[in-house]
């Protein structure tokens, strides 16, 4: 079987959504053996366009206390489901639940209703794929993930129970008489009481992976609006290649860098049943893409730029002179982990620690906590510049004309924490 996963870019109206349909028919075509069937798809599908965003705003304007911009904010997301679902001849309603409630409860925690509320993204999104498939004459099944992907209740960042949801996923894809294609929510799961989570933002590459891992897929394609793996952002950069095949660790890194091509959980699961992971662009599927897997066709032979951005530099200072470069390490290493800061740098000096983090809401508690121990000061709205494959040419020509706080060098990497 095969898993391929749409982004929230892939299916952001109704053209996107007849994409999928094109996309999918290929690869049933590609899987046909004598007219018969031999394997399935699995489709994973994130959030419509921009509608996780627009979630984010509600969660937000009711924990503010302001109804009716949550609730308008609220009409506006189902407004623009149901635009695309009348370009694509579906009846909002009949074909499609709508849900008039917003799934708030002042009794529960922000990041709990965060999870109830945001999750409707991708219960929308697969809904209107799937009825759209169906309404085409594939053979389709809608699954539930928050009841088939067993989480804890680490609110918007929830850790899957592998066994748990391994035996039920893997219980339903073997049912005698499966559909030959099955449309799942990515991003999202659910308790064993039945609440929904979320894996973290941009997890719907994640759940793909987890999927192709239970499943023993042959491969997971990641189809996006970029001609595969570039050597850097298109955005920022107007002459990027396509890097066609790299391995499992180089993704790991580059995604740790903070490569916003895959999301960092991806790699882990894929790795562990040495299944390809092919990222391919949706605009022309015939393409060949990239792809990762444990050995790579020949070494990456340009330089690769990448941008993690909204970063903070944090400086420890010991606050005596006994400053014990290995206690003072582990004890701030707890206070970051316990506060779920994302560590991308660390430099140390004989009297200070120096760490470069996501500036995540997290940070201003771990700032408190760190302060208890430490003097801190520490520096925001910087961005941290990852360059592999770097010679003192290209390491100048980044520096030129920006201001630097900081650089990491070893052979061939180069890493630099610049103003924004
Ligand atoms: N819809 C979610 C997000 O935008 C998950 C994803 O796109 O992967 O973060
Ligand atoms: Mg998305």
């Amino acid at each position: 079987m095969k898993v391929y996963k749409f982004g929230g870019a892939s299916v952001k109206d109704a053209a996107g959504v007849r994409n999928v349909e094109r996309i999918v028919r290929l690869s049933l075509n590609d899987q046909m053996v004598n007219d018969q069937m031999v394997n399935g798809l699995m489709v994973v599908v994130s959030a419509m366009g921009k509608t996780t965003n627009a979630l984010e705003r509600v969660v937000a304007f009711l924990d503010a206390g302001k109804e009716e911009e949550a609730l308008a904010q609220w009409v506006d997301i189902i407004d623009f489901h149901v635009a695309i679902m009348k370009a694509l001849g579906l009846q909002p309603g009949a074909d499609v639940r709508l849900q008039g409630e917003i799934p708030y409860d002042p009794q529960r925690s922000y990041d709990e209703n965060y999870d109830q509320i945001v999750s409707m993204g991708e219960i929308l999104s697969t809904q209107i794929i799937a009825v759209y498939l169906l309404k085409q004459g594939l053979s389709v099944e809608w699954w539930n993930t928050p009841k088939l992907l067993r989480t804890d209740d680490t609110w918007r960042e929830a850790r899957v129970d592998d066994e748990t949801s391994r035996n039920i996923i893997r219980a339903g894809w073997n049912r005698p008489n499966r559909p030959q294609i099955v449309v799942v929510q990515g991003f999202i799961g659910g308790t064993a009481d039945g609440r929904r989570t979320t894996l973290g933002r941009e997890g719907s590459d994640y759940t793909a992976a987890l999927m192709g891992n239970y499943l023993d897929a042959e491969s997971v394609t990641i189809w996006k609006d970029v001609p595969g793996i570039l050597n850097a952002d298109p955005r920022l950069e107007p002459n990027t290649v396509l890097i066609p095949s790299l391995r499992y660790q180089d993704a790991v890194e580059l995604s740790y860098s903070g490569a916003q091509i895959i999301h960092p959980k991806t790699i882990r699961p894929l790795e562990n049943k040495q299944i390809p992971l092919f990222v391919k662009p949706f605009g022309d599927p015939q393409a060949a893409g990239s792809c990762i897997s444990a050995e790579s066709e020949g070494p990456i032979n340009v330089p690769v730029y990448i941008w993690r951005k909204n970063q903070i530099l944090i400086t420890m200072r010991a606050k005596d002179f006994a400053f014990v470069l290995e206690e003072s390490l582990s004890e701030i290493f707890d206070i970051i982990h316990a506060h779920r800061l994302k560590v991308a740098l660390i430099q140390s000096s004989a009297v200070t620690i120096s760490v470069c983090v996501d500036n995540t809401r997290f940070v201003p508690e771990a700032i408190e906590a760190l302060q208890a121990h430490f003097k801190v000061s520490y520096n925001d709205g910087l961005s941290l510049l990852t360059i592999r494959g770097t010679t003192p040419d290209i390491l100048e020509a980044a520096k030129a004309g920006r201001e630097i706080l900081l650089t990491q060098t070893t052979r061939r990497t180069a890493r630099l924490v610049v103003k924004e």
